[in-house]
């Protein structure tokens, strides 16, 4: 817990800096990415006001979610596979990760059913590389003109990770052509869907990510430490 109080006052700090740096005073959203520890460190960021919080694997998250319940806002931020859908809509604030109309439209059916509309980010591979995951840029537009019309779903904005690099400009670019593809989606003002979030930078790169826009950054071991 002292240490995740520690980690957590020079986020906040570094948060601050980049926001200045970047002449932004809204706001930036600090998903604490939860995932491979245990309950305990939920509750300890519950503590610490840190009530965000993201899981990427279906199951995991559903073994939290059933002691936590909604005393968070959980994000799912993996890759979902369509037969694990049925474990995180309805429970979690957002779905960081949808990448295909299948997936998508399993995630509506499933929200119809529950009665609900479910948020959700697309995932875009900017650079390319890494990642097996994710739209390519061009793909974008195209799926949410379809997406755009399931009745179970909301589409809120755009997720990226940036490739693991050291070298700052390459990553600060992958982040600017997100930022500059969600600008490009704003102007088309497609029915139904918002661009309210940019879910982009995690331990390594969120003051980059932040230089670039990003007003949702989904950290890890820099707040709870090594996995
Ligand atoms: C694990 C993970 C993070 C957090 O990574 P850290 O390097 O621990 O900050 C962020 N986003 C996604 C999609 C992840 O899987």
């Amino acid at each position: 817990m002292k240490h995740i109080e520690k980690n957590l006052k020079d986020i906040i700090e570094k948060i601050n800096i980049a926001k200045e740096k970047a002449g932004r005073n809204d706001e930036v959203l600090l998903v604490g990415v939860t995932k491979t520890f245990p309950v305990a460190v939920i509750e300890d960021s519950i503590s610490l006001n840190i009530l965000d919080v993201g899981e990427n694997k279906a199951q995991e998250f559903k073994e939290k979610y059933d002691i936590i319940k909604n005393r968070v806002n959980w994000h799912f931020i993996g890759h979902l596979q369509k037969n694990k859908v049925k474990y995180v809509v309805g429970k979690v604030k957002l779905i960081h990760s949808v990448d295909s109309f299948e997936l998508a439209k399993e995630i509506s059916n499933k929200a119809q059913k529950l009665d609900l509309i479910q948020d959700i980010l697309l995932e875009v591979n900017i650079s390319g590389e890494e990642s097996k995951f994710g739209l390519n840029k061009e793909a974008v537009v195209p799926l949410l003109k379809e997406i755009s019309l399931l009745p179970g779903i909301k589409v809120k904005g755009l997720m990226t990770m940036a490739p693991n690099s050291r070298d700052h400009e390459y990553v600060r670019s992958i982040f600017r052509k997100l930022r500059e593809l969600r600008d490009e989606i704003v102007i088309l003002d497609i029915a139904n869907i918002s661009m309210e979030y940019l879910s982009m930078g995690m331990s390594q790169d969120y003051e980059l990510a932040i230089l670039e826009g990003a007003n949702v950054i989904r950290v890890g071991s820099s707040l709870y430490g090594n996995r």
